[in-house]
Protein backbone atom coordinates (compact mmCIF):
# COMPACT_ATOMS: atom_id res chain seq x y z
CA UNK A 1 0.00 0.00 0.00
CA UNK A 2 1.35 3.40 -0.63
CA UNK A 3 1.81 6.54 1.67
CA UNK A 4 -1.00 8.33 -0.04
CA UNK A 5 -3.12 5.36 0.75
CA UNK A 6 -1.98 4.87 3.87
CA UNK A 7 -3.06 8.76 5.25
CA UNK A 8 -6.41 7.97 3.59
CA UNK A 9 -7.28 5.83 5.30
CA UNK A 10 -5.80 7.37 8.38
CA UNK A 11 -7.93 10.07 7.53
CA UNK A 12 -11.35 8.25 6.62
CA UNK A 13 -11.14 5.45 9.51
CA UNK A 14 -11.35 8.39 12.14
CA UNK A 15 -14.43 10.10 9.87
CA UNK A 16 -16.04 6.94 9.36
CA UNK A 17 -15.59 4.62 12.58
CA UNK A 18 -17.95 1.25 11.84
CA UNK A 19 -17.40 0.30 15.19
CA UNK A 20 -20.85 0.09 16.19
CA UNK A 21 -22.21 -0.19 12.70
CA UNK A 22 -24.41 -3.09 11.94
CA UNK A 23 -22.94 -6.13 9.44
CA UNK A 24 -25.85 -6.29 7.54
CA UNK A 25 -26.88 -9.89 7.36
CA UNK A 26 -30.52 -8.75 6.56
CA UNK A 27 -32.07 -5.48 6.08
CA UNK A 28 -33.11 -4.60 8.28
CA UNK A 29 -31.04 -5.81 10.80
CA UNK A 30 -32.53 -8.15 13.41
CA UNK A 31 -32.71 -5.83 16.14
CA UNK A 32 -35.55 -4.21 14.33
CA UNK A 33 -37.88 -7.05 13.76
CA UNK A 34 -40.50 -5.82 16.71
CA UNK A 35 -43.86 -7.22 15.04
CA UNK A 36 -45.51 -9.87 16.37
CA UNK A 37 -45.93 -13.36 15.12
CA UNK A 38 -49.02 -14.35 12.68
CA UNK A 39 -48.29 -18.42 12.92
CA UNK A 40 -51.49 -19.13 10.55
CA UNK A 41 -50.00 -16.69 7.99
CA UNK A 42 -46.29 -18.39 8.35
CA UNK A 43 -47.45 -21.69 7.78
CA UNK A 44 -49.67 -20.99 4.75
CA UNK A 45 -46.55 -19.17 3.33
CA UNK A 46 -44.51 -22.44 4.27
CA UNK A 47 -47.07 -24.48 2.25
CA UNK A 48 -46.55 -22.33 -0.88
CA UNK A 49 -42.88 -22.26 -0.99
CA UNK A 50 -41.96 -24.77 -3.74
CA UNK A 51 -37.83 -23.58 -2.91
CA UNK A 52 -35.70 -22.15 -0.53
CA UNK A 53 -32.08 -22.08 1.00
CA UNK A 54 -32.83 -24.50 4.61
CA UNK A 55 -30.44 -23.62 7.18
CA UNK A 56 -30.25 -26.08 9.87
CA UNK A 57 -28.83 -24.89 13.69
CA UNK A 58 -26.80 -27.16 15.66
CA UNK A 59 -26.05 -25.11 18.37
CA UNK A 60 -23.16 -27.51 20.12
CA UNK A 61 -19.62 -26.38 20.92
CA UNK A 62 -16.91 -28.55 22.30
CA UNK A 63 -15.61 -25.01 24.43
CA UNK A 64 -16.65 -21.36 23.50
CA UNK A 65 -14.81 -18.87 22.19
CA UNK A 66 -14.79 -15.20 23.52
CA UNK A 67 -15.54 -13.65 19.84
CA UNK A 68 -18.22 -15.44 19.27
CA UNK A 69 -21.27 -14.02 18.12
CA UNK A 70 -23.38 -17.23 17.27
CA UNK A 71 -25.98 -19.24 19.46
CA UNK A 72 -24.01 -22.25 21.06
CA UNK A 73 -24.56 -24.68 23.77
CA UNK A 74 -21.52 -25.40 25.60
CA UNK A 75 -20.85 -29.01 25.76
CA UNK A 76 -23.94 -30.98 25.27
CA UNK A 77 -23.68 -34.56 26.22
CA UNK A 78 -25.38 -37.36 23.56
CA UNK A 79 -28.68 -37.29 25.05
CA UNK A 80 -29.12 -33.59 24.64
CA UNK A 81 -27.85 -33.80 21.28
CA UNK A 82 -30.29 -36.85 20.36
CA UNK A 83 -33.34 -34.58 22.20
CA UNK A 84 -31.88 -31.48 19.95
CA UNK A 85 -32.62 -34.10 16.81
CA UNK A 86 -35.87 -34.73 17.97
CA UNK A 87 -37.09 -31.49 18.05
CA UNK A 88 -35.81 -30.80 14.74
CA UNK A 89 -37.34 -33.45 13.46
CA UNK A 90 -40.80 -32.16 15.20
CA UNK A 91 -40.11 -28.53 13.67
CA UNK A 92 -39.60 -30.12 9.90
CA UNK A 93 -42.58 -32.00 10.12
CA UNK A 94 -44.52 -28.86 11.57
CA UNK A 95 -42.79 -26.53 9.00
CA UNK A 96 -42.81 -29.41 5.68
CA UNK A 97 -45.26 -31.85 6.39
CA UNK A 98 -48.69 -32.41 4.21
CA UNK A 99 -46.88 -30.80 1.08
CA UNK A 100 -47.13 -32.51 -2.61
CA UNK A 101 -43.41 -32.38 -3.11
CA UNK A 102 -40.37 -32.15 -1.00
CA UNK A 103 -39.46 -28.30 -0.87
CA UNK A 104 -36.39 -27.78 -3.07
CA UNK A 105 -32.87 -26.50 -1.90
CA UNK A 106 -30.12 -25.27 -4.00
CA UNK A 107 -28.25 -24.75 -0.73
CA UNK A 108 -28.88 -26.68 2.56
CA UNK A 109 -26.30 -25.76 5.30
CA UNK A 110 -26.02 -27.06 8.77
CA UNK A 111 -24.39 -24.04 10.78
CA UNK A 112 -23.73 -23.26 14.47
CA UNK A 113 -22.75 -24.09 16.77
CA UNK A 114 -20.42 -27.03 15.76
CA UNK A 115 -22.58 -29.20 13.67
CA UNK A 116 -19.86 -31.44 13.28
CA UNK A 117 -19.63 -32.12 16.82
CA UNK A 118 -22.54 -34.88 16.78
CA UNK A 119 -21.76 -37.87 16.35
CA UNK A 120 -22.10 -39.75 13.48
CA UNK A 121 -24.96 -41.81 14.12
CA UNK A 122 -26.69 -38.22 14.98
CA UNK A 123 -25.50 -36.86 11.34
CA UNK A 124 -26.65 -39.56 10.21
CA UNK A 125 -30.50 -39.29 11.66
CA UNK A 126 -30.61 -35.46 11.17
CA UNK A 127 -29.37 -36.14 7.42
CA UNK A 128 -32.08 -38.53 6.53
CA UNK A 129 -35.00 -36.79 8.26
CA UNK A 130 -33.89 -33.70 6.33
CA UNK A 131 -34.13 -35.47 3.33
CA UNK A 132 -37.90 -36.64 3.93
CA UNK A 133 -38.77 -33.07 3.56
CA UNK A 134 -36.11 -31.74 1.26
CA UNK A 135 -34.58 -32.31 -2.05
CA UNK A 136 -31.77 -31.02 -3.20
CA UNK A 137 -31.74 -29.25 -6.17
CA UNK A 138 -28.99 -30.85 -9.11
CA UNK A 139 -25.59 -28.72 -8.35
CA UNK A 140 -27.31 -28.02 -5.19
CA UNK A 141 -24.53 -27.22 -2.35
CA UNK A 142 -24.59 -29.05 0.91
CA UNK A 143 -22.55 -27.73 3.43
CA UNK A 144 -21.62 -28.29 6.80
CA UNK A 145 -19.67 -25.46 9.16
CA UNK A 146 -16.60 -27.01 10.88
CA UNK A 147 -13.94 -26.75 12.98
CA UNK A 148 -11.21 -27.36 11.69
CA UNK A 149 -10.00 -29.97 14.34
CA UNK A 150 -9.26 -33.89 13.02
CA UNK A 151 -10.56 -35.18 16.78
CA UNK A 152 -14.07 -33.30 15.64
CA UNK A 153 -13.80 -33.47 11.83
CA UNK A 154 -12.68 -37.05 11.92
CA UNK A 155 -11.64 -38.85 8.29
CA UNK A 156 -15.15 -41.81 9.45
CA UNK A 157 -17.13 -38.42 9.99
CA UNK A 158 -16.23 -36.78 6.67
CA UNK A 159 -16.63 -39.87 4.43
CA UNK A 160 -20.42 -40.48 5.61
CA UNK A 161 -20.96 -36.51 4.90
CA UNK A 162 -19.62 -37.66 1.50
CA UNK A 163 -21.93 -40.17 1.58
CA UNK A 164 -24.80 -38.45 2.92
CA UNK A 165 -24.78 -35.78 0.20
CA UNK A 166 -22.76 -32.94 1.45
CA UNK A 167 -19.89 -31.44 -0.80
CA UNK A 168 -19.17 -28.26 0.41
CA UNK A 169 -17.39 -28.21 3.85
CA UNK A 170 -16.56 -24.20 5.87
CA UNK A 171 -13.62 -24.16 8.20
CA UNK A 172 -13.62 -21.36 11.06
CA UNK A 173 -10.22 -20.52 10.66
CA UNK A 174 -9.84 -16.81 12.00
CA UNK A 175 -6.06 -16.77 12.60
CA UNK A 176 -3.42 -18.78 13.25
CA UNK A 177 -1.37 -16.57 15.68
CA UNK A 178 -1.27 -18.10 19.23
CA UNK A 179 -1.48 -15.04 21.25
CA UNK A 180 -4.52 -13.98 19.03
CA UNK A 181 -6.54 -17.68 19.76
CA UNK A 182 -5.53 -17.27 23.17
CA UNK A 183 -7.38 -14.21 23.52
CA UNK A 184 -10.27 -14.95 22.10
CA UNK A 185 -9.95 -18.78 23.78
CA UNK A 186 -9.41 -20.59 20.60
CA UNK A 187 -7.53 -23.38 19.33
CA UNK A 188 -6.76 -23.88 16.04
CA UNK A 189 -3.10 -25.31 14.88
CA UNK A 190 -1.85 -24.98 11.12
CA UNK A 191 -0.86 -28.66 10.60
CA UNK A 192 -4.08 -29.93 11.80
CA UNK A 193 -6.08 -27.41 9.70
CA UNK A 194 -3.89 -27.94 6.77
CA UNK A 195 -4.32 -31.98 7.00
CA UNK A 196 -8.15 -31.71 8.04
CA UNK A 197 -8.50 -29.29 5.06
CA UNK A 198 -6.27 -31.52 2.51
CA UNK A 199 -8.06 -34.45 3.71
CA UNK A 200 -11.74 -32.54 2.99
CA UNK A 201 -10.27 -31.75 -0.29
CA UNK A 202 -9.33 -35.15 -1.07
CA UNK A 203 -12.50 -36.44 -0.70
CA UNK A 204 -14.27 -34.02 -2.64
CA UNK A 205 -15.57 -31.41 -0.80
CA UNK A 206 -15.21 -27.83 -1.99
CA UNK A 207 -13.56 -25.77 0.97
CA UNK A 208 -13.94 -22.87 2.35
CA UNK A 209 -12.30 -21.00 4.97
CA UNK A 210 -13.52 -18.22 7.25
CA UNK A 211 -10.90 -15.72 8.75
CA UNK A 212 -11.77 -12.74 11.35
CA UNK A 213 -9.55 -9.68 11.33
CA UNK A 214 -10.12 -7.08 13.96
CA UNK A 215 -9.25 -9.44 16.53
CA UNK A 216 -7.54 -8.58 19.92
CA UNK A 217 -3.52 -8.38 19.60
CA UNK A 218 -4.01 -9.00 15.76
CA UNK A 219 -1.44 -6.69 14.26
CA UNK A 220 -0.39 -6.53 10.43
CA UNK A 221 2.47 -9.07 11.03
CA UNK A 222 0.02 -11.66 13.03
CA UNK A 223 -2.20 -11.11 10.00
CA UNK A 224 -0.08 -11.68 7.12
CA UNK A 225 1.80 -14.84 8.49
CA UNK A 226 -1.92 -16.27 8.82
CA UNK A 227 -2.59 -15.23 5.03
CA UNK A 228 0.10 -16.44 3.82
CA UNK A 229 -0.17 -20.08 5.64
CA UNK A 230 -3.92 -19.58 3.76
CA UNK A 231 -2.72 -18.92 0.56
CA UNK A 232 -0.57 -22.60 1.09
CA UNK A 233 -3.44 -24.03 1.98
CA UNK A 234 -5.82 -22.71 -1.42
CA UNK A 235 -9.02 -23.41 -0.13
CA UNK A 236 -11.37 -22.92 -2.63
CA UNK A 237 -13.24 -20.09 -1.22
CA UNK A 238 -12.54 -17.21 1.57
CA UNK A 239 -14.44 -14.81 3.65
CA UNK A 240 -12.69 -12.51 5.50
CA UNK A 241 -14.96 -10.68 8.97
CA UNK A 242 -14.05 -8.36 10.88
CA UNK A 243 -14.68 -8.80 14.23
CA UNK A 244 -17.74 -7.16 15.90
CA UNK A 245 -17.34 -6.55 19.44
CA UNK A 246 -20.64 -6.02 20.72
CA UNK A 247 -20.15 -7.13 24.63
CA UNK A 248 -23.29 -5.23 26.25
CA UNK A 249 -24.47 -8.15 23.90
CA UNK A 250 -21.86 -11.03 23.74
CA UNK A 251 -20.92 -11.07 27.77
CA UNK A 252 -18.19 -13.21 27.01
CA UNK A 253 -16.37 -10.46 24.77
CA UNK A 254 -15.51 -8.62 28.35
CA UNK A 255 -13.11 -11.21 28.63
CA UNK A 256 -11.57 -9.62 25.39
CA UNK A 257 -9.34 -6.40 27.09
CA UNK A 258 -10.90 -3.28 25.06
CA UNK A 259 -6.68 -2.18 24.39
CA UNK A 260 -6.02 -5.16 22.84
CA UNK A 261 -7.90 -4.24 19.84
CA UNK A 262 -6.61 -2.75 16.95
CA UNK A 263 -8.21 0.25 16.40
CA UNK A 264 -9.97 1.41 12.94
CA UNK A 265 -7.46 2.41 11.17
CA UNK A 266 -5.43 -0.86 11.57
CA UNK A 267 -8.54 -2.67 10.85
CA UNK A 268 -8.71 -1.43 7.68
CA UNK A 269 -5.09 -2.22 7.26
CA UNK A 270 -5.66 -5.94 8.27
CA UNK A 271 -8.35 -5.82 5.37
CA UNK A 272 -5.90 -4.51 3.06
CA UNK A 273 -3.56 -6.61 3.80
CA UNK A 274 -5.94 -9.74 3.08
CA UNK A 275 -6.75 -8.08 -0.52
CA UNK A 276 -3.21 -7.62 -1.20
CA UNK A 277 -2.34 -11.56 -0.37
CA UNK A 278 -5.03 -13.13 -2.24
CA UNK A 279 -4.98 -10.54 -4.70
CA UNK A 280 -2.31 -12.90 -6.48
CA UNK A 281 -4.88 -16.34 -6.67
CA UNK A 282 -7.94 -15.12 -5.52
CA UNK A 283 -11.27 -12.68 -7.28
CA UNK A 284 -12.75 -10.53 -4.72
CA UNK A 285 -16.19 -11.35 -5.10
CA UNK A 286 -18.21 -8.49 -2.76
CA UNK A 287 -19.44 -9.21 0.67
CA UNK A 288 -15.55 -9.97 2.13
CA UNK A 289 -15.57 -12.76 -0.24
CA UNK A 290 -12.58 -14.00 -2.47
CA UNK A 291 -12.94 -16.93 -4.67
CA UNK A 292 -10.11 -19.20 -6.00
CA UNK A 293 -8.57 -18.13 -9.20
CA UNK A 294 -8.10 -14.44 -9.76
CA UNK A 295 -10.15 -12.56 -12.64
CA UNK A 296 -13.85 -11.76 -12.35
CA UNK A 297 -14.23 -13.61 -16.00
CA UNK A 298 -13.24 -16.75 -14.37
CA UNK A 299 -16.60 -16.78 -12.46
CA UNK A 300 -19.51 -15.75 -14.88
CA UNK A 301 -22.47 -15.15 -13.67
CA UNK A 302 -21.23 -15.34 -9.93
CA UNK A 303 -22.57 -12.97 -7.75
CA UNK A 304 -21.98 -13.03 -4.17
CA UNK A 305 -24.27 -11.68 -1.50
CA UNK A 306 -24.65 -10.81 2.06
CA UNK A 307 -26.47 -13.64 4.19
CA UNK A 308 -27.15 -15.37 7.45
CA UNK A 309 -24.52 -18.09 6.83
CA UNK A 310 -22.23 -15.30 5.91
CA UNK A 311 -22.34 -15.25 2.22
CA UNK A 312 -23.46 -17.27 -0.84
CA UNK A 313 -23.47 -17.56 -4.04
CA UNK A 314 -26.93 -18.99 -5.05
CA UNK A 315 -29.52 -16.35 -5.73
CA UNK A 316 -33.24 -17.60 -3.78
CA UNK A 317 -33.79 -15.03 -1.19
CA UNK A 318 -36.28 -18.01 0.81
CA UNK A 319 -34.89 -19.28 4.08
CA UNK A 320 -36.49 -22.09 6.14
CA UNK A 321 -34.50 -21.88 9.60
CA UNK A 322 -34.59 -24.70 11.56
CA UNK A 323 -33.44 -25.36 15.07
CA UNK A 324 -33.35 -22.33 18.03
CA UNK A 325 -32.62 -19.00 17.47
CA UNK A 326 -32.71 -20.06 13.67
CA UNK A 327 -33.90 -17.38 10.96
CA UNK A 328 -36.45 -17.50 8.33
CA UNK A 329 -38.06 -15.32 5.28
CA UNK A 330 -40.70 -16.57 3.38
CA UNK A 331 -42.28 -14.05 0.85
CA UNK A 332 -41.83 -10.52 2.42
CA UNK A 333 -41.77 -12.29 5.97
CA UNK A 334 -38.55 -12.53 8.04
CA UNK A 335 -38.59 -14.02 11.72
CA UNK A 336 -36.71 -15.90 13.99
CA UNK A 337 -36.99 -18.98 16.11
CA UNK A 338 -36.69 -18.83 20.07
CA UNK A 339 -33.29 -18.90 21.59
CA UNK A 340 -34.14 -20.62 25.04
CA UNK A 341 -33.71 -24.77 24.20
CA UNK A 342 -36.47 -25.29 26.49
CA UNK A 343 -38.95 -22.56 25.15
CA UNK A 344 -37.81 -24.28 21.83
CA UNK A 345 -38.74 -27.47 22.80
CA UNK A 346 -42.02 -26.74 24.66
CA UNK A 347 -43.26 -25.16 21.80
CA UNK A 348 -42.89 -28.02 19.05
CA UNK A 349 -43.95 -30.54 21.73
CA UNK A 350 -47.46 -28.66 22.39
CA UNK A 351 -47.23 -28.60 17.89
CA UNK A 352 -46.90 -24.78 17.73
CA UNK A 353 -44.19 -23.11 15.55
CA UNK A 354 -41.02 -22.14 17.79
CA UNK A 355 -41.36 -18.36 16.80
CA UNK A 356 -40.24 -15.60 18.88
CA UNK A 357 -42.98 -13.46 19.37
CA UNK A 358 -42.22 -9.67 18.85
CA UNK A 359 -39.29 -10.43 16.24
CA UNK A 360 -41.00 -10.78 12.90
CA UNK A 361 -40.55 -8.46 10.02
CA UNK A 362 -42.86 -7.85 7.34
CA UNK A 363 -40.78 -5.72 4.11
CA UNK A 364 -42.25 -2.64 3.13
CA UNK A 365 -41.88 -1.57 -0.61
CA UNK A 366 -39.24 0.80 1.42
CA UNK A 367 -37.49 -1.96 2.84
CA UNK A 368 -37.09 -4.02 -0.74
CA UNK A 369 -35.73 -0.83 -1.92
CA UNK A 370 -33.17 -0.26 0.44
CA UNK A 371 -32.32 -3.94 1.13
CA UNK A 372 -31.56 -4.39 -2.61
CA UNK A 373 -29.16 -1.15 -3.01
CA UNK A 374 -27.45 -2.26 0.49
CA UNK A 375 -27.97 -6.47 0.45
CA UNK A 376 -27.10 -6.91 -3.16
CA UNK A 377 -25.31 -3.57 -4.81
CA UNK A 378 -23.19 -2.32 -2.45
CA UNK A 379 -22.40 -5.79 -0.09
CA UNK A 380 -22.30 -7.47 -3.12
CA UNK A 381 -19.32 -5.34 -4.63
CA UNK A 382 -21.79 -3.76 -7.82
CA UNK A 383 -22.69 -0.67 -8.54
CA UNK A 384 -25.71 1.36 -7.63
CA UNK A 385 -27.89 1.13 -10.63
CA UNK A 386 -30.18 4.24 -10.79
CA UNK A 387 -31.92 2.86 -14.34
CA UNK A 388 -32.10 -0.66 -12.57
CA UNK A 389 -33.84 0.70 -9.25
CA UNK A 390 -36.08 2.53 -11.72
CA UNK A 391 -37.00 -0.42 -13.54
CA UNK A 392 -37.28 -2.85 -10.80
CA UNK A 393 -39.64 -0.50 -8.68
CA UNK A 394 -40.42 2.63 -10.75
CA UNK A 395 -38.44 4.79 -8.24
CA UNK A 396 -36.41 7.83 -9.33
CA UNK A 397 -33.01 7.74 -7.43
CA UNK A 398 -32.34 11.11 -6.66
CA UNK A 399 -35.81 12.17 -5.99
CA UNK A 400 -36.36 9.14 -3.51
CA UNK A 401 -32.98 9.04 -1.68
CA UNK A 402 -33.13 13.19 -1.78
CA UNK A 403 -32.74 13.07 2.02
CA UNK A 404 -29.38 10.90 1.83
CA UNK A 405 -28.04 12.92 -1.53
CA UNK A 406 -26.25 15.57 0.47
CA UNK A 407 -24.38 12.81 2.96
CA UNK A 408 -23.11 10.68 -0.23
CA UNK A 409 -22.07 13.78 -2.15
CA UNK A 410 -20.00 13.88 0.98
CA UNK A 411 -18.52 10.70 0.99
CA UNK A 412 -17.99 11.54 -2.77
CA UNK A 413 -15.14 14.57 -1.78
CA UNK A 414 -13.93 11.80 1.02
CA UNK A 415 -13.20 9.66 -1.94
CA UNK A 416 -15.56 6.87 -0.97
CA UNK A 417 -17.71 7.20 -3.96
CA UNK A 418 -17.87 8.10 -7.40
CA UNK A 419 -20.87 9.35 -9.72
CA UNK A 420 -23.21 10.35 -7.06
CA UNK A 421 -24.84 12.61 -9.58
CA UNK A 422 -24.17 10.27 -12.21
CA UNK A 423 -26.49 6.95 -13.56
CA UNK A 424 -24.37 4.52 -11.35
CA UNK A 425 -22.95 5.61 -8.33
CA UNK A 426 -19.62 3.20 -8.05
CA UNK A 427 -17.92 2.89 -4.72
CA UNK A 428 -13.88 3.29 -4.68
CA UNK A 429 -11.38 1.41 -3.33
CA UNK A 430 -10.99 3.16 -0.08
CA UNK A 431 -15.02 2.91 0.09
CA UNK A 432 -14.99 -0.72 0.02
CA UNK A 433 -12.82 -0.42 3.80
CA UNK A 434 -16.36 1.66 4.85
CA UNK A 435 -18.97 -0.51 3.18
CA UNK A 436 -21.27 -0.36 6.14
CA UNK A 437 -20.70 3.35 6.93
CA UNK A 438 -21.95 3.58 3.15
CA UNK A 439 -24.61 1.57 3.45
CA UNK A 440 -26.19 2.87 6.73
CA UNK A 441 -26.83 5.99 5.13
CA UNK A 442 -29.67 4.22 3.24
CA UNK A 443 -30.47 2.67 6.73
CA UNK A 444 -33.63 4.61 8.48
CA UNK A 445 -34.27 2.23 11.16
CA UNK A 446 -30.67 2.50 12.19
CA UNK A 447 -30.99 6.57 12.43
CA UNK A 448 -33.80 6.34 14.39
CA UNK A 449 -31.87 3.75 17.44
CA UNK A 450 -29.50 5.21 20.18
CA UNK A 451 -25.49 3.75 19.03
CA UNK A 452 -25.05 0.40 19.81
CA UNK A 453 -28.68 -0.93 19.96
CA UNK A 454 -28.31 -2.64 16.61
CA UNK A 455 -27.11 -6.31 15.95
CA UNK A 456 -24.65 -7.94 13.92
S1 LIG B 1 -16.92 -19.51 17.24
FE1 LIG B 1 -17.79 -21.47 16.59
S2 LIG B 1 -16.75 -22.99 17.88
FE2 LIG B 1 -16.41 -20.99 18.87
S3 LIG B 1 -18.10 -20.81 20.35
FE3 LIG B 1 -18.77 -19.82 18.47
S4 LIG B 1 -19.89 -21.38 17.36
FE4 LIG B 1 -18.67 -22.44 18.93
Amino acid sequence: MNQLMEHQLHYLSQKYNEYNLPMYLSYPVDSHWRQPADEAAISLQLQQLAAAQVYVHVPFCRSVCYYCCCDRVLGGNEEDKDRYISALEQELALKLSGRSRRLKSANIHWGGGTPAYLNERQIERLAVSLKQYVELEDNGRMKLEAYPDKHIVTEAKLLLLKALGFNYISFGIQDFDTRVLKAIHRECDVEAARETIGLARSLGFTVNVDLCYGLPYQGLGEFERTLKEIVKIAPDKIVAFPYAHYPAIYPLQRKIPLLSLPNSYIVSRLFALAREILSSDYTEMGSDTFIRNNGRERHPGVHVVRDFMGSSETGSPELVGLGKSAVSRTGRLYYKNVQAMDRYRAALDEGRLPVEQGTTHSWSEDDAIRAEIILKQLLGGTPIDKQALKDSFGVEFDTYFRQELPVLRSMEKDGLLEGVDSPRIQVTTSGTYFIRAVAHVFDPYYKSTSIGENSI
